[in-house]
């Protein structure tokens, strides 16, 4: 019997496990963008975002939304809709309603502490780094990358969780890379770096 409820639990893990968070990349916020501002500040709000203009290699030629089109595609979203508000920050109320709007999707992510997030820049910086890093996880993932290192930066006020695992080699899959960005680390600056096999990139 015993172990039975043992196998219940342990599939009932395997489960939650399945839908776990894994980040927020796609995301039509076209109704909230065109309620929300008028045309002049939808201009404005376009015309002044520069990455709107820049690929990822820096080329002035994709745009992330238009004047009339708040379709997010293949974008970590909360730390870009945090980005938007920065941009903005001339423009207060502009830059405040995109922050609410940011403080609103990021309740999607489901560790998400809204309370310390609107008051705490530490906790706002970690919970941005934890969307950047489930998506570099999603793209190392479709550009076939296997094994990434851990790097804590050389941050010397990590902490040891953080120092002891820079540098070491883990499976794309494994359950400890989710997992370390799970909890909130004041000082965690981690990042993860593909382990490049050979012939992987040249196509
Ligand atoms: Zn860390």
């Amino acid at each position: 019997m015993k172990k039975f409820i043992l196998k219940f639990f342990n599939s009932m893990n395997t489960e939650n496990s399945i839908v776990e968070f894994t980040g927020l990349h796609n995301m039509d916020l076209t109704d909230w963008w065109t309620s929300t501002f008028t045309d002049q500040e939808r201009s404005i709000i376009y015309q002044k975002f520069y990455p709107n203009f820049c690929d990822m290699l820096g080329n002035r030629n994709r745009s992330i939304f238009t004047e009339n089109n708040f379709a997010i595609e293949d974008e970590a979203i909360i730390p870009f809709m945090e980005n938007l508000s920065t941009y903005m920050r001339n423009h207060d109320d502009i830059a405040s309603k995109i922050f609410l709007k940011f403080l609103d999707i990021s309740k999607n992510d489901p560790i998400c502490d809204s309370e310390l997030l609107s008051t705490s820049k530490d906790y706002k910086n970690w919970f941005i780094l934890r969307q950047l890093i489930l998506y570099n996880i999603k793209n190392f993932n479709q550009l076939g990358v296997k094994r990434v290192s851990f790097s804590d930066g050389n941050y010397e006020n990590a902490i040891d969780e953080c120092k002891g695992l820079s540098g070491k080699q883990f499976g794309l899959g494994e359950s400890i890379i989710v997992e370390h960005w799970k909890k909130y680390k004041p000082t965690c600056r981690c990042v993860l770096l593909p382990e490049i096999e050979e012939g992987l990139l040249v196509d």
